[in-house]
């Protein structure tokens, strides 16, 4: 009868055990389910702003960017085809138009 009463509490020993890690589990799914859904929010709202506020367009140069509601304000097209929004710039003194991350210089 002992042997079986430390056999049951061994047993329970080990669900507990079991139990704990699958708490820690659940706690951090949870918490990489949070993180993925702001991830996702952040993604809807900036396809939306591009959606909404900028037009694609392709240069007679073959140059292609987004054109902002804005006048004179340019997103560079490789960085929004990657999911980031990159204004473009004047590259003094010359009439090209350069992207902060480098991913392009473009003649408007
Ligand atoms: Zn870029």
């Amino acid at each position: 009868m002992l042997e079986r009463i430390i056999d049951v509490q061994s047993e329970c020993f080990e669900l507990q055990q079991t139990n704990q890690r699958l708490l820690a589990d659940a706690q951090a799914a949870s918490a990489r389910e949070n993180a993925l859904k702001e991830e996702l929010q952040q993604i809807r709202d900036l396809a939306a702003d591009f959606a909404d506020n900028f037009e694609f367009r392709v240069t007679l140069m073959g140059s292609s960017y987004d054109q902002g509601e804005v006048a004179g304000a340019y997103l560079c097209a490789n960085c929004a085809a990657s999911g980031k929004k990159t204004f473009l710039h004047r590259a003094p003194p010359g009439s090209h138009y350069v992207c902060s991350a480098g991913l392009g210089h473009i003649q408007l």
